[in-house]
């Protein structure tokens, strides 16, 4: 029996292989330094958690509006357009079980087959799936090493044209950390408008940066509003990524067929755990910038370890809880590199291909987890790297 192409080009997320692979591990009785998980190590906050067990204990277990509760939608519209310095009406915001529903169904309503879609590379592996899944041509912008890992600009004016249909950008990214400054989403916002392009902005570590700094979003830029879709979510801001709660805000025309997509595929989210995002948004927020303010120690520490290993150089990334460390010095694939940490040291670390081609040479590690277990890791990670053999660059 034969499938449809669609799915044909489809790869697993690395994230879940590899962290699959160390809990076999685990189960063997190894114990494993998980570098590879992409949430939070503390649990969700207890004033969202017992909103939520409230909100079941009360019946708040039917369906709801595909698009959310307007009080949910209401909220977000206040805070969000807060953070950005933007004004969102409600009927602007759509809320779904996790933020990536938000990345498949505006490119399902946007765009053609055959249409171009410009993404990062290396960036988070759904971008390239979904395109793949709609039937776009997937266009890959490299993030530049010289520009802190972030957008290669010069690249990216080279790729988008009048057949440019979406361009997805990440900031702050997955799997580099790196922040796009004003200046440089401001060029990206007359690229979108000279050849018309809609821009899929993927906030979702919008609120995890370090020195005090915001990450500008490129909606707040004059005319682009009405060609963005901001896509944002409460699972790593507040620790709620097995909640499955997100959330886009993008022009109202487009909303309403997301909308229709969300009903006739996931129904809506679940009326509970909508309330406990409200309790989210709503309660104190000052464990979320506790929680930044540690992963900003943390961060130090692990890009001071890996920069002090011989052959690995680490930029120091302005956001998220990922670093991307450069190992191109030891001359093997990252997935070979992976694969030997993990078996060998009992670190789980991604390989950078897997978050596109122009990932290889790099590792993702993730920092979100304590202090000791950092240290633990550097350990491991030092006498692996030590006793590996450099060779010539990839
Ligand atoms: N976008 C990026 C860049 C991510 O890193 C993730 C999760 O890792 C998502 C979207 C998806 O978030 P959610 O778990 O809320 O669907």
């Amino acid at each position: 029996m034969a499938y449809a192409k669609r799915t044909e080009a489809l790869e697993p997320e690395g994230a879940y292989q590899v962290l699959a692979r160390a809990q076999l591990l685990e189960a063997e009785g190894r114990e494993i330094i998980h570098f590879e998980v992409g949430q939070p190590d503390f649990d969700t906050f207890a004033n969202i958690s017992l909103a939520g067990i409230r909100a079941i204990a009360a019946g708040k277990t039917r369906y709801t509006s595909p698009v959310g509760i307007p009080e949910l939608r209401e909220a977000i519209a206040v805070e969000a357009g807060k953070q950005r310095d933007i004004t969102i009406y409600p009927d602007q915001v759509v809320v779904s079980p996790g933020a990536k529903p938000i990345l498949f169904f505006p490119i399902l309503a946007l765009i053609e087959a055959g249409d171009e879609v410009v993404y990062p590379d290396p960036g988070f592996p759904s971008y390239r799936a979904i395109i793949d899944v709609a039937e776009g041509v997937p266009v890959p912008v490299r993030l530049s090493e010289d520009k802190k890992i972030s957008f290669d600009l010069e690249a990216l004016d080279q790729l988008v044209n009048d057949r440019t249909k979406v361009i997805i950008i990440n900031s702050p990214s997955n799997p580099t950390g790196g922040v796009l400054a004003k200046a440089e989403l401001e060029h990206i916002a007359e690229i979108a408008k000279k050849h018309d392009c809609w821009l899929l902005s993927d906030e979702i570590y919008s609120r995890t940066v370090y020195e005090g700094m915001g990450a500008p979003s490129i909606a707040a830029i004059p005319g682009m509003s009405e060609r963005t879709v901001i896509v944002d979510g409460f699972s790593k801001t507040y620790a709620m990524t097995g909640w499955r709660l997100g959330f886009g805000i993008m022009p109202k025309g487009l909303a309403r067929r997301v909308e229709l997509l969300l009903t006739h595929s996931i129904g809506c989210t679940a009326h509970f755990t909508q309330l406990a995002g409200l309790e989210a948004l709503q309660g104190p927020q000052e464990q979320t910038r506790q929680a930044v303010a540690l992963y900003q120690r943390k961060r130090d520490l692990m890009v001071a370890g890996l920069n002090d290993i011989p052959g690995i150089m680490c930029q120091k990334p302005q956001g998220a809880f990922y670093v991307f460390p450069n190992i191109k010095s030891y001359g093997r694939s990252s997935e070979e590199i992976a694969n030997w940490l993990l078996d060998q040291a009992g670190v789980a670390v991604l390989p950078g291909s897997s978050f596109g081609r122009y990932g290889e040479g790099y590792l993702r590690l993730s920092y979100a987890t304590s202090m000791k277990l950092i240290l633990e890791g550097l350990e491991r990670l030092r006498s692996f790297f030590e006793r590996l053999p450099r060779s010539k660059m990839l």
